[in-house]
Order: structure tokens, then sequence, then C-alpha cells
């Protein structure tokens, strides 16, 4: 063997942990992560991803719109494409923010790998470390993760059934003002939100619209779940209202499919340079493979209609979880009614640790994700996220009835422990 081959084989590096910035310290498998592996075994029910599921989406026509875009215009979709992203996307892109009554410039969007992609630019450019980032309580665990990486000081907000409290948001601005310290954007997500599936109104958006611009504080609104709603169309985007002061993220995830991987960054004019600057770095452009999958689509099949048949297999699926919910859980427990959407939120009497209760549910073959991993704060010990997206009805009823087992051998072992 050669001196040269040998030289990989003496192991990791001594000291990696003092030679990372010390901003790696906050890169930390997300608990959803360590989940997948145990909740990807075909014997649990999974109640705990949040995955599109696929299974409405006719595969035939898939790969004819990528073979015809191959065929016909291979050398521009397999080549490096703008750094802002393409520009007949763009355009389609404002085609689908209309339905959400936002009128927009495509100059003013930039396409993002995912719309992650675009949390993850953003707080690069905002976040100086310790600064603080308003977010609903709970709030999307890959936007906390992103927002730790870049060490920033997260301050979650009331939320009740109808979402953020405006006079919550009011208090929080206050005290955080209060100690010194700046704020940098409030991000939420006003459409059937991740973790909660709740549904802002109309009147709350105006009226968190009217504190963060009084305030001077950008609004991040993040739009993945907007087009998804199984009984009537959800209120105006945001960003409708409010083209100055808002940053809208979009996302091609749940609407067409999550392995194509293109989101986007609706911004205000001022904002554009930075945030296709700060992308470049990070990817120089998005995938024109993709992108242009996307946009073929768009132009020549049916999409309304698909994101019609996607709401109706999840809101059958969404039924199979409350009514399931109604029947197996103790009457203590309490959850939310999403109206679209992937997720139910569902509170327990505050002894029990859904996180300690975890590995008697996975014995039961089920798997959610507990409450915990929606906070920055250690918050939320009583409280599991349920994903009804992708297992079947049965499923679903069979996975819920042995969780509600569960939640009633901890509840009477605690009550009986306490006594
Ligand atoms: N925001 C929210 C609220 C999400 O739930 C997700 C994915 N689950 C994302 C952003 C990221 O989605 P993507 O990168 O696939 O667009």
């Amino acid at each position: 063997m050669s001196e040269v081959s040998l030289r990989f084989q003496t192991g990791a590096p001594q000291n990696l942990e003092q030679r990372f910035a010390s901003r790696a310290a906050g890169m930390l498998p997300s608990e959803i992560r360590s989940l997948f592996a145990v909740a990807s075994r075909p014997e649990i029910v999974s109640l705990a991803g949040g995955m599109p599921n696929l299974s409405a989406l006719p595969m035939e026509m898939m790969a004819g719109v990528v073979k015809d875009l191959i065929l016909n215009n291979g050398a521009e979709a397999l080549q490096y494409g703008s750094g802002q992203g393409h520009p007949k996307l763009r355009e389609q892109i404002c085609d689908v923010m209309a339905l959400e009554g936002i009128r927009a410039n495509p100059d003013d969007i930039v396409v993002t790998t995912g719309s992650q992609q675009a949390l993850d630019l953003i707080s690069r450019i905002f976040i100086d470390p310790g600064d603080v980032v308003l977010v609903e309580a709970p709030s999307y665990v890959g936007a906390l993760g992103t927002f730790r990486q870049y060490e920033a000081s997260v301050v979650h907000v009331e939320m009740d059934m109808n979402g953020l409290v405006p006079d919550s948001l009011r208090n929080a601005i206050k005290s955080v003002r209060a100690t010194g310290r700046k704020i940098k954007f409030l991000y939420l997500i006003p459409n059937y939100q991740n973790p909660t599936g709740v549904l802002l109104p109309a009147e709350r958006r105006t009226e968190i619209l009217s504190i963060c611009r009084e305030e001077e504080i950008f609004v991040v609104e993040d739009n993945p779940y907007g087009l998804l709603g199984f009984d009537r169309p959800s209120p105006n985007a945001m960003r409708a209202e409010d083209s100055e002061n808002v940053i809208y993220l979009g996302s091609f995830s749940k609407t067409i499919a999550s392995g194509l991987r293109i989101g986007w960054a609706l911004v205000p004019q001022s904002l554009k340079d930075k945030l296709v600057i700060a992308s470049e770095s990070s990817i120089l452009c998005p995938s024109n493979f993709t992108q242009m999958t996307i946009s073929s689509y768009l132009a020549n099949q049916p999409w309304r209609e698909q994101i019609a048949s996607f709401c109706e297999l999840y809101k059958v699926r969404r039924d199979a979880m409350l009514e399931s919910l109604e029947e197996y859980f103790p009457k203590e427990a309490t959850w939310t009614k999403p109206g679209g959407g992937f997720y139910v939120w569902v509170n327990l009497p505050p002894e029990i640790d859904t996180k300690a209760m975890m590995p008697k549910a996975i014995v039961a073959k089920v798997a959610y994700v507990p409450g915990t991993a929606f906070y920055a704060d250690g918050f939320g010990s009583w409280s599991m996220r349920l994903s009804y997206c992708h297992p079947t009805p049965e499923r679903i009823r069979e996975g819920v009835k042995a969780l509600g087992t569960i939640v009633k051998q901890e509840m009477s072992r605690r009550g009986s422990e306490l006594k």
C-alpha cells in the first residue's frame, strides 16, 4: 500500500470541535431528523414526518414532462442558469401567487432551492449573533434550526387557535426592546401552520402587519401550505397587503413535488440584489433542470386540478385523524382542527412528557414528534405534533389508536405516582 493511501486511514482529525468556528456549536441534529430513521421502518405508523404524499401525482405525466424537456430543451435545462432564477418560471410564479391576492413583479422574485434555502439566506443577511427573531409559539423546526445556526436569540410569541396573538406581539416587542436587543424580523406561517395547523384570520393579518410596520420590523411570511385549504381558500397572503415590509417565501414542495427542490422569495425591491448575491455564493444558481420541469408542468398541465386532488387526499387523512383522536384519546387531551395542510397539534395534561413517552410509542409501532422540537426554549414537553399527510387513513386510525392507549397508560401511571 502506498504512503499516500495510508495517510487517509488515520481516523478523524484531532480536536475537531475546537477547530470549528464558534457558530458550528449551533449545528445540531433536529429532533425530527433523529426520529426519521426509526419512523421510516415499515412496521411503524409514522405520524412524525411532514413528507408530502406523492401518490396523487401522475408519474407517467411527470415522466413525459421531463422527457420532452430534455429532448427539446436539454442544452438549456442541463446548463447553469441565472442566479436569480429562470425568467419564465419567475413569471409563472407570479400567476401562482395571484391565487392568494399577490400582485408581484417577476424581477422581485429570487428562486431558491426549496424555501428552506430562502430561510437560510434571509438569516445570513439579517442576523448578527444575539439579534432577536420573533417566532410563533410553537414554530417550524427547520426555521428554528437555521436561526440557531446564525446565533439568533429566538423569542416565541403566544398563539391561540387563531394563530399569533397581536397583543402578545406588542408585549414581546416591548420587553425585547427594554433589554436593548435588536429585533430583526417576525417569522410566521399564517396558513395551516407547521406544527399546529392553525390559520391566521384576515383581521389579525392586518393588525400584525400594522404593528410590524410601525415598529420597523420585517415580516417573513412563510407560506408553503397556503393552497392546501380543504374547504375554502385561505385569506389573502400578508404580502398582498404590504409589499414594502413583507418578505414572502413560497414553495412548490407541497403543491407539485418536494424532490424538485424549488421555492422562492418575493422581496421588497431594495433587498433583491443582496439576496441574489447571497444565493450565488451558496449555490451559484438554482437547478435549471428542475426549474424548467416546473415551468413546463405549469404551462402544459392542469396544475390547479392537481392541487385540488392533493387537497382531497389530505382532507380524507385529516378526517381520519380527527375522528380517531375523538375516539381513542383521553378526554383531558385537546387538539387543533386544521382546515388544510398536514398537521394536528395535541396538548396533553402537563404531567405527561411526550419526549420520555416516545420509546413506548415506538414499541407500540407509532411515531410522532414531541412538542419540544418546535420551541427554542425547552417548552412544549406535554405537546406533540401529529402529521396525517403520509399514511393511509387506515394506518392513521391504527396509529392514533395505539398512541391513545399509550397516552392513557402514561396518565394513569403518572396519576398513581402523584398519589
Ligand atoms: N417552511 C415550512 C413551514 C415547512 O413546513 C417546510 C417544509 N416542511 C419548509 C419551509 C421547507 O420547505 P422546502 O424547502 O421543501 O420548500
